[in-house]
């Protein structure tokens, strides 16, 4: 593997695609790491604003609570601010965004404006069926919050905390009606397709140990 810093001659503008559940989130900030250009997440930059209390944090937050996405405008305004202020020189790791068509050619828009365009759309490769498998079966420990996987790290008795024999129990979230909700709302994004349609997608098998799903995506990247 090379160092960060021999890695960064390019300016790689990267959207990261791929189901809630995929391992997205983490590997686009280990790939930010990797290539020292910022990871752009518009969850993780709302969530933020919410944190503050900020005027925009309180318009996003019902929103945000109902599942539904939160304006183009709105998303496309965060992240035209972050492409004006000089950090993403190098290039940048989107994740999370753009989820719409009008978002991806807003995104297209305000890179074209600095000269710059989207080097590689890259999806995060893992069937729906085995999404669910990983989403459905965790569970967490009511009392001291330790999670579980009931196939991946199973507890030793059905049911009881390993820790200190706490009930667990699964989050409203993971259950499957909410997964396939989720995966729905996903699928209709249709941003695989907006970007394939492109000629710059790039499917990265998303099945396997965290590592080497990185590796396969460093090699995306530097293809
Ligand atoms: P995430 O962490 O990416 O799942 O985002 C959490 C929530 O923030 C989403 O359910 C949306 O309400 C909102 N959000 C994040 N990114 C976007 C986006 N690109 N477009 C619209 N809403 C978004």
């Amino acid at each position: 593997m090379t160092s960060p810093s021999s890695a960064t001659a390019r300016d790689r503008l990267i959207v990261l695609l791929g189901t809630p559940g995929a391992g997205k989130g983490t590997q686009a900030k280990r790939l930010a790491e990797r290539y020292g250009i910022p990871h752009l997440s518009t969850g993780d930059m709302l969530r933020e604003a919410r944190a503050k209390g900020s005027e925009l944090g309180k318009k996003v937050a019902t929103i945000m609570d109902s599942g539904h996405l939160v304006s183009d405008d709105i998303v496309s305004a965060l992240i035209d601010e972050r492409l004006g202020d000089g950090s993403t020189a190098r290039g940048a790791v989107f994740d999370g965004y753009p989820r719409t068509a009008t978002q991806a050619d807003s995104l297209s828009g305000m890179l074209a404006r600095h000269g710059r365009k989207i080097d590689r759309a890259i999806l995060v490769d893992v069937p729906d069926a085995e999404v669910e498998r990983r989403i459905v079966g965790r569970r967490i420990c009511k009392s001291c919050q330790t999670p579980y996987h009931i196939e991946f790290k199973p507890p030793k008795v059905a049911g009881v905390c390993d820790l200190d024999q706490g009930e667990l129990i699964q989050r409203p979230d993971d259950s499957v009606e909410k997964v396939r909700t989720r995966l729905g709302a996903y699928h209709a994004e249709r941003m695989v397709e907006y970007y394939d349609a492109k000629g710059i997608l790039t499917r990265v098998d998303g099945l396997g140990a965290f590592d080497q799903v990185f590796s396969r995506l460093v090699a995306a990247v530097d293809a």
